[in-house]
C-alpha cells in the first residue's frame, strides 16, 4: 500500500511541526492521538505569535490602525471557516470556543425557543458527551425526551432505526459526522434528507470530520455544523458554529455582554446582527488568526489527500494489530476513518497506554468522552490510536513494536 504523500512530501510536512522533533523517554516521539488534538504547524504558531507581536489590540471597536489590523486577522478566521465549510456567507459563521460551546449554544438558544414538554431530540448511540449532555440538560429543563438511534456491532449507525425515530415530536436531529471513539463516518446527507422530509432540522458535529474530508454544508443541506480548530491543526480555545442565516437570525442571544449589542438602556437593550449577536465579550483574537492559518495549511496540503493518507495508515495499523493475541477492534464499520480503537484481553487499556508511552508512543486510553459507546460494547475503556497528516509508516511500525512489548510484559 503506498501513501498518497511521497516520502519527500511527508518529510517536508513533518518538518512543519516542530513538536514532532523530540524524544520522549529517550525514544523518538510517535504521536498517535490526533483525534484528541492535533499538533500545530509552524504556520499556525507563527500566525498566533505574529498577532501578539505585531497586530494585537481589541477587535471590532478600535478606530486606530492596530485595532483594524487585529480585527482583520481575527475575521480572517471567519472567512476561512466559510471557505472550509463552503458556507454561503461569513456572517453565518460564529467563532466560539469550540464544538462543545457550539452545541451548547444551539441547545440553549435554539432549543429553549423550540423545544417544549413532550418534544424529542434525536441523537445516536455513538455521540461524544458534548453532543449528549447539552441535550439532556435542555430536555430536563423543558420536560422533553432524548431519543437515541442505536448502532450495529461493527459501530455503524442503524439508519433505518434512526429513520423510525423521527416523528411528529422530533424537534432536532443532532449527529456526529465522524465518531471519535469508533471512527465511523455517518451518512449525514441521508440523515438530513430523512429529517428534512419531516421538517426537522439537523445539527452535525463535525469535530472529527473537518481535518479529514471535504465538507460542504450546502451540499449536505444541514442546518448547523460545529467543529473545533484544535483538531484541525489550529489553536485550542476556538472553533465555529455554522448555522443558516434565517435560523440564527430568529434565535435569541445566548450570552449577554459587550460586542453583542446594538444599544443598551437599563430599561431594554437591542442586539447586534449575526454573527456578533452570539459573540459576547472579547473573543480569542489570536485564535482567529491561528484558525485562518490552520485552514490555509490544510487547504495547501489538500484535505482529500490528508484523508487518503490517514486511510492508508489506518489500513496498515489495522493489519499490524491483527498479530496481537487477544486484541479486539472496537469499531469496524465499512466506512470509517482516522481512529483505531481496541481492547486486549486481560490487559487494561490504561496499562497498554502506559507501556506504549514508555516506548515513546502517545495513544489515548479511556472512554474518549463517549461512555455510552463503551457501554454499548461492554468495555470500560479502549486504547485508541489516531492519525494525522504527519504520521508515517514508521509510526505504525512503532505501534506494532510497542504492542509486542505490551504482550511480553504481561506474559
Ligand atoms: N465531538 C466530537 C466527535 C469530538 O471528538 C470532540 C472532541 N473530542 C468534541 C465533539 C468536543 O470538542 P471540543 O472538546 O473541542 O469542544
Amino acid at each position: 500500500m503506498s501513501l498518497p504523500f511521497t516520502d519527500v512530501e511527508l518529510a517536508r510536512l513533518r518538518a512543519d511541526f516542530p513538536i514532532l522533533d523530540q524524544k520522549v523517554r529517550g525514544k523518538p516521539l510517535v504521536y498517535l492521538d490526533s483525534a484528541a488534538s492535533t499538533q500545530k504547524p509552524r504556520a499556525v504558531i507563527d500566525a498566533v505569535a505574529r498577532l501578539y507581536a505585531e497586530d494585537y489590540a481589541n477587535v471590532h471597536r478600535g478606530v486606530y490602525q492596530l485595532g483594524e489590523r487585529a480585527t482583520r486577522a481575527f475575521e480572517a478566521g471567519r472567512e476561512a471557516t466559510r471557505r472550509l465549510l463552503h458556507a454561503p456567507e461569513a456572517r453565518e459563521v460564529l467563532l466560539l470556543r469550540g464544538a462543545t460551546e457550539a452545541i451548547n449554544l444551539v441547545a440553549q438558544s435554539w432549543g429553549r425557543r423550540h423545544v417544549g414538554a413532550g418534544d424529542e431530540i434525536l441523537i445516536t448511540a455513538m455521540e461524544h458527551h458534548s453532543n449528549i449532555v447539552p441535550w439532556q440538560m435542555l430536555c430536563e429543563e423543558r420536560g422533553a425526551r432524548l431519543v437515541v438511534a442505536p448502532i450495529d456491532d461493527d459501530g455503524s449507525l442503524l439508519l433505518d432505526e434512526l429513520a423510525r425515530r423521527i416523528g411528529p415530536r422530533t424537534r432536532l436531529v443532532s449527529v456526529a459526522h465522524v465518531s471519535n471513539a469508533l471512527g465511523t463516518v455517518n451518512p449525514v446527507q441521508e440523515i438530513v434528507e430523512l429529517a428534512h422530509a419531516q421538517g426537522v432540522p439537523v445539527l452535525i458535529d463535525g469535530a472529527q470530520a473537518v481535518a479529514r474530508m471535504p465538507v460542504d454544508v450546502q451540499a449536505l443541506g444541514c442546518d448547523f455544523y460545529a467543529f473545533s480548530a484544535h483538531k484541525l491543526y489550529g489553536p485550542s480555545g476556538i472553533g465555529a458554529l455554522w448555522g443558516r442565516a434565517e435560523l440564527l437570525e430568529a434565535m435569541p442571544p445566548w450570552q449577554g455582554g459587550g460586542e453583542m449589542i446594538e444599544t443598551v438602556h437599563f430599561e431594554k437593550s437591542t442586539y447586534a446582527e449575526i454573527p456578533h449577536k452570539f459573540e459576547a465579550g472579547t473573543p480569542h483574537i489570536a485564535g482567529g488568526a491561528g484558525l485562518a492559518a490552520a485552514i490555509g495549511y490544510v487547504e495547501a496540503a489538500g484535505v482529500e489527500r490528508i484523508g487518503a493518507h490517514e486511510d492508508v495508515l489506518l489500513a496498515l495499523a489495522t493489519e499490524a494489530v491483527r498479530e496481537v493475541p487477544g486484541l479486539r477492534l472496537i469499531g469496524t464499520a465499512p466506512h470509517k476513518v482516522g481512529v483505531l480503537s481496541f481492547v486486549i484481553d486481560g490487559i487494561h487499556a490504561h496499562d497498554v497506554g502506559t507501556i506504549l508511552d514508555r516506548e515513546g508512543v502517545a495513544v489515548r486510553a479511556g472512554h474518549h468522552c463517549a461512555q455510552p459507546v463503551m457501554q454499548r460494547f461492554g468495555v470500560p475503556a479502549t486504547v485508541r490510536a489516531s492519525f494525522g497528516l504527519y504520521n508515517s509508516r514508521e509510526d505504525v511500525d512503532a505501534l506494532r513494536r510497542g504492542l509486542r512489548t505490551v504482550i511480553e510484559v504481561f506474559q
